[in-house]
């Protein structure tokens, strides 16, 4: 997609003809780019097909293409499906959703807090309690 200008590729986009790869760089581009969001809706309006209702678009309403958090829950605990969970890396690594981003570091701390509770934490406040022996 180097040789598009941002208007060849906001079209594309739209109307959602890049490949998963170029999709996440023009929704990262346009989370930075207030600017090009601007054009993007331009190009919409100007658009005459009104079944035109991308992805792109949802996702600009309303963040659609964000996974839920209960998913990003069983995407960190291995359980979730591995073709989903390759997107929701893709989204988090690639796209670099902020929204997501936040959501996966405070799942991750959840986690390691989870962990750290049930074995050497507890163990340490036992011992600071007077629980155990600390020898
Ligand atoms: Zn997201």
């Amino acid at each position: 997609m180097a040789d598009l200008n941002d208007d060849e590729i906001l079209r594309l986009y739209l109307d959602e003809k890049l490949d998963g790869e170029d999709m996440a760089k023009v929704e990262k581009r346009l989370r930075q780019e207030p600017g090009l969001l601007e054009r993007l809706d331009q190009i919409r309006t100007e658009q005459i097909d009104p079944a035109v209702h991308s992805v792109g678009m949802a996702w600009i309403s309303g963040r659609l293409t964000c996974p839920a958090r209960s998913e990003w829950t069983r995407h960190f605990s291995g359980v979730l499906e591995k073709t989903r969970s390759e997107y929701l890396n893709f989204h988090l690594e690639v796209v670099e959703c902020p929204f997501c981003q936040a959501n996966a570091t405070d799942l991750r701390q959840r986690e390691s807090r989870r962990k750290d509770s049930s074995s050497s934490m507890a163990d340490r406040s036992a011992r600071a309690a007077g629980w155990l022996k600390s020898d």
